[in-house]
């Protein structure tokens, strides 16, 4: 089959690999229709996440056709179509007993944060992603949900990660009526951010990026406030003022360890994790939240770092919360969002590309080529 394989950093491309196979009788096989790229890839594209290994398949957004089922799978058939959430999860252990999915730990139990995820290094259980034809799904009774009827497949796709990401990260701030809520990066995920904070009740909503693209975007869909950071001069400062000095209620950092290197300087001709003394999202975050706001983090950082301004956010009672959204939690209430009307998600795909183009998809994605929020590759 087909398959992407990395080659190291910003070095991707489509090769040959054997195909999956059953190795537990509650895997099941899937064949990819549509499998996005993530900004989370971007960490790995650009070689900050430990234990990302050459030859690895990235991918973790995928939908498919069931191909094969192992002898103990009763929950899908041959032939269903299915979301596969990104977080692979065994919904016995302690951790998806309390539907924290994204923190399984039979599915990584090497890992002490983070739990199973497809295509997400050896971090992340080095499992096999979904941007290839086929793809092996462990635990298939527990994580796939069948597309329901008249589903676009764009939107059933970005179910899999980004709508419940985004929406994640509005609940985590426990938004009440009428706060204010900034968020930090309009990707994909700050743009679903943005658009849920409303479905909590937000009485106004603020984006920052640096793309004038991916403002204009979110200032219509979400729609909301956005400003460039690099025009608005300090976010922190510009926060401040447009609160009554109070700063925001709650604060949303949808941009992760990129941030370090937002201020683009290069390395070795390529985009670093850590510049010293740069702003970061999270930084941002934390120092324009109000005394007793909270601060809640999806943004992926990689290792681990000391970026937390932990002065100010002690002295500021500020509670800070995170985690990898637990999709299979949030997938019935987000079906029924988009049933209604209240999300629609498949807006923010910009690009449909062949799977044999992948470096190409990475590029345009990485490098916000042609006006791309969200790529998804066709096998
Ligand atoms: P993306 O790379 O498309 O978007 C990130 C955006 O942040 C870009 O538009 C960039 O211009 C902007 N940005 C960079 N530095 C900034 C700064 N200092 N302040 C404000 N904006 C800044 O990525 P995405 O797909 O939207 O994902 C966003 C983050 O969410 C990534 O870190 C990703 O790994 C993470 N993520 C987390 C989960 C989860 O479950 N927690 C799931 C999916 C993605
Ligand atoms: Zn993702």
């Amino acid at each position: 089959m087909l398959a992407m394989n990395y080659r190291g950093p910003q070095r991707v491309r489509i090769d040959h690999k054997p195909m999956p196979e059953i190795l537990h009788p509650e895997d099941a096989i899937v064949r990819v229709t549509r499998s996005c790229i993530c900004g989370s890839d971007l960490h790995l594209y650009n070689g900050n996440v430990p234990d990302t290994r050459v030859g690895e398949t990235f991918g973790h957004e995928f939908i498919g056709i069931v191909e094969e089922v192992g002898a103990g799978v009763h929950a899908l058939k041959v032939g269903d179509q299915v979301i596969v959430p990104f977080n692979i999860a065994c919904g016995k252990c302690t951790f998806c007993q309390q539907e924290m999915y994204g923190n399984c730990h039979e599915a990584n139990p090497q890992a002490t944060a983070v739990g199973g995820i497809f295509g997400y290094s050896h971090l992340a259980g080095g499992y096999n992603g979904g941007q290839a034809e086929y793809v092996r799904v462990p635990y298939a009774n527990v994580g796939p949900m069948v597309v329901p009827k008249g589903m676009h497949p764009d939107d059933a796709v970005l179910l899999t990660d980004v709508v419940p990401t985004g929406y994640q990260a509005a609940e985590m701030g426990g938004i009440q009526k009428g706060d204010t809520v900034a968020v930090f990066g309009a990707g994909p995920v700050g743009i679903m951010a943005a658009r849920c904070a409303w479905l909590f009740g937000a009485g106004r909503v603020i984006v920052f990026d640096q793309e004038e693209y991916r403002l204009d975007f979110v200032r219509k869909y979400a729609p909301c406030e956005a400003y460039n950071f690099k025009s608005v001069g300090d976010p922190v400062v510009f926060m401040k003022k447009t609160t009554d000095s109070l700063g925001a209620d709650v604060c949303i950092d949808a941009v992760g360890a990129e941030a370090a290197g937002s201020a683009l300087q290069t390395f070795t001709g390529r985009k670093t994790l850590m510049q010293a003394g740069s702003a970061t999202a999270l930084q941002w975050a934390i120092n324009s939240v109000k005394k007793g706001g909270v601060v809640s983090v999806v943004g992926v950082y990689g290792p681990t770092t000391n970026m937390v301004p932990i002065g100010n956010a002690i002295n500021k009672g500020v509670t800070i919360r995170g985690n990898q959204a637990s999709v299979k939690r949030l997938l019935p209430r987000l079906v029924e969002h988009i049933q209604n009307g209240v999300l629609n998600p498949k807006e923010l795909i910009t690009h449909h590309i062949p799977l044999e183009d992948i470096a190409d998809a990475y590029r345009i994605f990485s490098d916000k080529l042609d006006n791309c929020i969200k790529p998804v590759l066709i096998p």
